[in-house]
């Protein structure tokens, strides 16, 4: 769809029509022929960055120079956003940072990516251009380093992550993960200290939002890499609460599968945002306090509510109620009565007393008591 839209005909037309190669290619290719949801669009070019930039402006589209340094340009027509990278190839390579310059062999271009699957691209009239046999590996649902795994994970070791992310996502689970991938994946743990946390947080909550993650993670924790980035997590009770979650028609949390996963300073380790550092941390007191979901939902909200009961009965290996999200629910909605207004001959610190007592009366009367009732109980 996304490939005759008339943008996305725009867009590869003007490159064409003056003598360049222009195609899709990465994820956007690779879902469209999976039947999955597309994100972002990317297009891969023969034209110079500087070429596109003229072209596009000279069609009167907007561009914008976001990665010029890598060759990437980020063109705007209608509302479609579009990221258009001249091809490249890597010259010479060390560590995480490889030397490119610009190509036009797609070849060259196909090379430098990570994994066969993403190495598809797409022309206009939807064509299909795979230079390196990534198609019956899509197909196979076999992800396949291009070239030689240690080499590649020595060249940016992000694609370890990346490895296991693109594994949960698209891999066949029922064939399980490449042996000599993984045995490359654990020569090189220590490279995974040069990457910074933002780029690991980013891969792991990709990584976490996938339906079936449960294989992908535990081959993380046998080859060290669980570990290795979250120290003194274990995937002990991660697959229950993938289960527990099926089980309720609940949506992928990431956090959630986060938090059950544990480990030390996960804020920190993975640079959580502050609104998910606080979740993370509501949870731990509810749970500290010994709260039910219910009024876990009412203290905290929805997310802590059932956070709690599905990190608990996850954690426990016991089967869980499914009227819990109804309770979490009544939980999230109650609205306590009665307000300071309500308490005359009440002041201060006594003022404050009081109400909290009758939230409690309140609270362990299920949300149930009414406010005259409540008031009732007063005089
Ligand atoms: P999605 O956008 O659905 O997460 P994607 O495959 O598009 O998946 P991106 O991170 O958007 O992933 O990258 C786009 C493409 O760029 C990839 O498909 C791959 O061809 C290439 N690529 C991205 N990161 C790397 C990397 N670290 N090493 C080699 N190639 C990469
Ligand atoms: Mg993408």
């Amino acid at each position: 769809d996304w490939l005759r839209d008339s943008a996305s005909q725009a867009l590869l037309g003007a490159l064409t029509e003056r003598g360049f190669q222009a195609y899709f290619v990465g994820g956007c290719v690779r879902n469209a022929l999976l039947d999955a949801p597309v994100s972002d669009l990317d297009v891969a070019t023969s034209a110079l960055p500087e070429d596109v930039q003229t072209i596009m402006k000279n069609k009167g589209f907007r561009t914008v120079p976001t990665g010029i340094e890598h060759g990437t340009i980020t063109v705007l027509i209608d509302n479609h956003s579009f990221e258009v990278t001249s091809f490249r190839k890597d010259v010479e390579t060390f560590g995480r940072r490889a030397v490119v310059a610009f190509s036009t062999d797609i070849a060259d271009d196909a090379r430098r990516r990570d994994f066969t699957m993403n190495a598809l691209y797409v022309g206009a009239d939807g064509a299909i251009v795979d230079p390196l046999n990534g198609l019956p590996d899509l197909i196979a649902r076999r992800l396949r380093f291009i070239e030689d795994a240690d080499r590649r994970i020595k060249e940016d070791y992000l694609r370890i992550l990346r490895y296991f992310r693109f594994f949960a996502w698209y891999g066949d689970q029922s064939a399980g993960l490449d042996p000599e991938a993984l045995a490359a994946i654990s020569e090189n743990l220590d490279g995974l200290d040069k990457l910074s946390k933002e780029r690991i947080g980013a891969e792991m909550r990709k990584l976490l939002r996938a339906e079936t993650p449960e294989m992908a993670l535990s081959a993380m924790e046998q080859t060290g890499v669980l570990g290795r980035i979250l120290s003194g997590a274990s995937t002990r009770s991660f697959a229950p609460l993938v289960h527990l979650e099926q089980q309720l028609g609940l949506a992928a949390d990431w956090l959630r599968r986060l938090l059950v996963l544990g480990g030390e300073g996960l804020k920190n380790a993975l640079r959580l945002s502050n609104a998910d550092a606080a979740r993370i941390r509501q949870y731990r007191q509810a749970n500290e306090q010994a709260l039910s979901p219910k009024i876990a939902a009412y203290r905290f909200g929805r997310d802590t509510g059932l956070d709690l009961a599905l990190v608990q009965a996850a954690s426990l290996g016991v089967p869980i109620d499914p009227s819990i999200l109804s309770q979490v629910d009544q939980g999230a909605e109650a609205r306590f009565p009665v307000a300071a207004k309500d308490l005359q001959g009440f002041e201060g610190k006594a003022l404050g007393d009081k109400l909290r007592e009758l939230e409690n009366t309140w609270i362990e009367s299920g949300f149930t008591r009414s406010k005259a009732d409540l008031l009732n109980g007063l005089s």
